[in-house]
């Protein structure tokens, strides 16, 4: 009878393991991840390396989005000081409005959608042209 010395082997068993197709790999450093299998990183400084970028990237979008809606909203605001105006959609294009950007939207049981970027509104008119409104709910 044969005895396996499984000891010599021992090492190269561990590495193929290591290279096992179910292994997870670090998202930080891509190290295979030794440990628990619900462990996501190889280590605390990775978990924190990878968090901080992700949050950077996040904030950063969530900032660019709000400059923008808060830039609308400061454009339809100056043309439209008295909470009631007309513009042609060209004045508000070369004042730097965004139309991809609103806060939210309301539309009537005629069918006609307002948007809004905060308590600032536009309505879409014929010829190319907006008509801006204040909503006062939002206002106090
Ligand atoms: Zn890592």
């Amino acid at each position: 009878m044969v005895v396996f010395d499984y000891t010599c082997i021992k090492p190269f068993v561990t590495v193929y393991n290591r290279l096992n197709m179910e292994d997870k790999l670090c998202p930080e450093c891509g190290k295979v991840i030794i440990g628990r299998a619900d462990k996501k990183f190889c280590s605390n400084d990775c978990r924190s390396a990878f968090n901080n970028i992700k949050n950077r990237n996040t904030n950063n979008m969530m900032r660019q989005v709000n400059s923008t809606l808060k830039r609308n909203r400061d454009i339809l605001l100056s043309f439209n000081p008295n909470g009631k105006a007309n513009i042609a959609k060209a004045k508000l294009q070369t004042a730097g409005f965004n139309f991809n950007y609103h806060t939210n939207s309301y539309t009537t049981k005629v069918g006609k959608t307002y948007y809004f970027c905060y308590e600032q509104g536009y309505l879409e008119l014929e010829n190319e042209y907006y008509s801006l409104v204040v909503k006062q709910e939002y206002i106090g």
